[in-house]
């Protein structure tokens, strides 16, 4: 086994001591407070290992933590969200536990596992002195919601840094993700007229009716041979029965895999026009991430990580996937990006999720490396 392998094989019972801490301090996205106390926890931690630290306050969300060490610009930039998809209370539930090489907690793979890599591999580089350039980590509160409030602040990192590296789970069973589709969210309400179903059915114009239109021409978008995607998830609409319904509404979710496909299908969403005389339809919403497209500049630095991870005794894969992460920000503005360099497991987002234990020294050993020769 390569040394650096072993050194963190040795430390994995600690590696696991913190991801226990960080799975139990619980930071749901749309709860300030909690997310605060992992901040704090994570800007000591930072303080610790000799960073200049930064706590950016948010009104809304969590406060973000930026952390620097070392010398050399362009920097590597390095993305971790700490916010996850489960309320406060899911650890009762589900409490942090190991089976086998098994970690299991709410938010371990997606991704506090990334979190605990990220301070063992900044650490193990410190000590072996071999970095030659700033180090930029930003651990950011709002990711799972869209990253509102830490998008502008991603973006400036990213257009002075050398690349992004990113700290989502890989794609089982431990892909990199060199390509993310690009994805829209929009809110379509319709107005129709209310009547009483029996009495006055000719004066009513339904809503229902029309959105139901509405979601077909919708629905037609999906292209799956081009990767797009067109999801209506919520419809709602009506009061009762017996009432023409005079109001409905959608949720949808937009996926593609170019801009310029992304671009063409937001622009037929937002121009939906009524086909029932009398109703009226109302589009809000538009691309929130810009697909992350498979570059040159990423294929290289794919290249680079996977000839690393051949020097530490272990092969690495790409895949894409369909959902976006604060990787789409960087990619889309030209900064060669390497996203899923996280845990190896699976179930994000659901009750399953877990992480391999079995993975964590050579994918921290693999993102040292990443430190030591970009
Ligand atoms: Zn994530």
């Amino acid at each position: 086994m390569h040394g650096l392998v072993q050194e963190f094989t040795y430390r994995r019972d600690e590696m696991v001591q913190l991801l226990r801490q960080l799975v139990e301090l619980e930071s749901p996205s749309n709860e300030k407070e909690a997310v605060d106390k992992l901040s704090s926890f994570l800007a000591e931690r930072l303080q610790a290992l000799g960073c200049e630290v930064e706590v950016i306050p948010q009104e809304q969300y969590g406060n973000h933590v930026l952390a620097s060490w070392g010398e050399g610009e362009p920097p590597i930039l390095v993305l971790c969200h700490m916010d996850t998809v489960w309320a406060t209370g899911e650890i009762k539930k589900r409490p942090f536990r190991v089976e086998g090489n098994k970690a299991f907690g709410p938010g371990a793979f997606d991704m506090k596992a990334g979190i605990v890599q990220a301070i063992f591999a900044l650490e193990a580089a410190q000590k072996r002195g071999l970095v030659q350039r700033r180090i930029v980590f930003l651990f950011n509160s709002d990711e799972e919601p869209g990253s509102f409030s830490s998008r502008p602040i991603i973006e400036e990192l990213a257009r002075k840094a050398k690349v992004a590296l990113v700290l989502e789970p890989s794609v089982p069973p431990g892909a990199l993700k060199t390509f993310r589709k690009g994805l829209g969210r929009f809110e379509i309400t319709v107005k129709g007229r209310a009547a009483h179903s029996g009495a006055d059915f000719e004066k009513g114009i339904s809503a229902i009716d029309e959105l139901a239109r509405q979601v077909l021409k919708l629905h037609q978008l999906t292209d799956l041979e081009k990767g797009t995607t067109v999801n209506v998830g919520v419809f709602q609409g009506g009061t009762r029965a017996n009432v023409v319904a005079a109001e409905a509404r959608v949720e949808v979710d937009m996926r593609a895999a170019t801009l310029e496909e992304a671009e063409k299908v937001v622009k037929e969403i937002l121009s939906l026009k009524p086909e029932l005389e009398g109703t009226e339809i109302e589009v809000r919403g538009g691309l929130n991430r810009p697909p992350m497209e498979r570059t040159p500049a990423i294929v290289e630095l794919f290249n680079h990580a996977q000839a690393l991870a051949h020097e530490l005794g272990f092969d690495i894969t790409e895949a894409g996937t369909g959902g976006g992460s604060d990787g789409n920000f960087t990619a889309a503005l030209g900064v060669p990006t390497l996203d899923g360099l996280g845990a190896v497991g699976d179930g994000g987002h659901a009750v399953h999720e877990y992480v391999d234990l079995e993975y964590l020294p050579e994918r921290t050993a693999l993102l040292t490396r990443l430190f030591e020769t970009l």
